[in-house]
């Protein structure tokens, strides 16, 4: 199947360049698109072809997001906490830790169906998800994959291990990452974060990524408390003692936050080339503080940690938060939000080749050129422009609304499953 997007305005994503052009997009995987002269007459095209209308919209490559939590899609509107949490790790306790304990299969599948959904219509074809539900851990990642895989998205995704909940939750999170990629799923080996992870698990989840050419995904220094555990416990900071442990020569490795670090931490992890992930909305909700990152490494993306599935609205957050923390500028920010392809790539991961793609109904006021689109990319360009959204050569999003499901039936699958979670609480 070719889908032919008749003349376009296509827009590099990586160099800014401009081309008025008609795109052949290829169906599948790692497929690609080219630039056919003419688009083929009707009479001509294959029974699965399509040839859209392009004419005045701009079309790029599709957006990613390096760090997610689809486990907290029913959280919208809950109930409030029995204790009003006064810090970050009393936010774990009361609400996150609270709400994951109480998830089901059920309920995970409609939380990954409606982020999924979210996720296509703001553009978003490809996701790293970090999956936390303690008491329905078997059968969580592929319940997630499908749910992705029915939308038209494309993933990289782990469970969070971690000691927090004792034994068998730390087991059956072992178990289930093993299963996972062990019948050849991309995704990575999750823990939690420093402070819920001992040793042992920590040495199990390494030789669990070594094993599988992967690399470890967690949340690192994202408040103090984080730091004073690891100093408390091993008498060392969370960035040392992941090193001293080999997690920082797994190459494929997301480290989340990496707020609270020394000026060694700081160049362990550019030393070893690991990515971090920046959630700066999620961090402001918490109010465990904000940094800048442009000390730290070139190797940083963007993340929503769950609070949303729209990366242009995660990109503005970071941009304005980075005035104060790094002096970001419109180029800094823009090669942040795509970092997240250059990530994918060095993963070697599928899902995110040329063939994914955004058309964008952009009602600029002013002229858009290669050297002014950073700029319009921070002020002007919203979710509300994604018109159409190709993931894989395949249309999952067309004039704003999603091919592959039923929404209302997702949606409403969601309100089912939220009620019984809520009741749970
Ligand atoms: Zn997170």
């Amino acid at each position: 199947m070719t889908i032919y997007l008749k003349d376009c305005t296509y827009l590099n994503w990586d160099n800014l360049e401009m081309t008025r052009v008609n795109l052949a997009v290829a169906e599948g995987p790692r497929k690609g698109i080219s630039f056919p002269t003419s688009v083929p007459r009707s009479e001509n095209l294959g029974p699965q072809d399509r040839v859209l209308n392009c004419a005045g919209k701009l079309v790029t490559r599709s957006f990613g997001c390096g760090h997610h939590h689809i486990y907290s899609t029913l959280a919208r509107g809950m109930p409030a906490p029995r204790k009003i949490p006064t810090n970050f790790p009393e936010i774990l306790q009361y609400i996150w830790w609270h709400l994951d304990k109480r998830l089901d299969l059920e309920m995970i599948e409609a939380s990954a169906l409606a982020s999924a959904i979210y996720c296509a219509k703001n553009g978003v074809t490809f996701v790293i998800d970090h999956h936390a539900s303690p008491f329905a851990i078997k059968d969580s990642l592929p319940t997630i994959a499908r749910a992705f895989d029915r939308v038209g998205i494309a993933h990289l995704l782990c469970y969070e291990i971690s000691d927090r909940d004792g034994q068998g939750p730390r087991e059956e999170g072992l178990t289930e990452t093993d299963a996972y990629l062990g019948v050849g799923r991309q995704g990575h080996v999750g823990l939690h974060a420093s402070f819920t992870v001992g040793d042992t698990v920590l040495e199990q989840a390494i030789t669990l990524a070594r094993k599988h050419n992967s690399g470890l995904h967690l949340h690192v220094a994202e408040d103090r408390a984080d730091q004073e555990d690891s100093l408390a416990k091993y008498g060392k900071r969370v960035v040392a003692r992941l090193k001293d442990s080999g997690a920082l020569d797994l190459k494929k490795s997301i480290l989340a936050h990496c707020i609270y670090l020394s000026d060694r931490e700081k160049e362990l992890i550019r030393q070893s080339g690991a990515w971090v992930v920046q959630n700066v909305e999620s961090n402001q909700n918490n109010n465990v503080g904000v940094t800048g990152y442009a000390t730290l490494t070139e190797n940083v993306m963007l993340g929503t940690d769950g609070m949303h599935c729209d990366m242009l609205r995660s990109a503005k957050a970071a941009f304005l938060s980075g005035q104060t923390t790094e002096g970001l500028d419109f180029d800094g920010i823009y090669r942040r939000f795509r970092n997240v392809h250059r990530y994918i790539q060095a993963f070697g991961a599928e899902g995110d080749a040329d063939n994914n793609l955004v058309i964008l109904d952009y009602d600029a006021p002013t002229e858009v050129t290669t050297n002014n689109f950073p700029a319009h990319f921070v002020f002007g360009l919203d979710a509300r422009h994604v018109e159409t959204v190709i993931c894989q050569g395949k249309i999952i999003v067309e004039d704003r609304c999603v091919t592959q499901v039923d929404e209302g039936e997702v949606l409403a699958f969601g309100r089912e499953m939220g009620k019984k979670l809520w009741e749970k609480l």
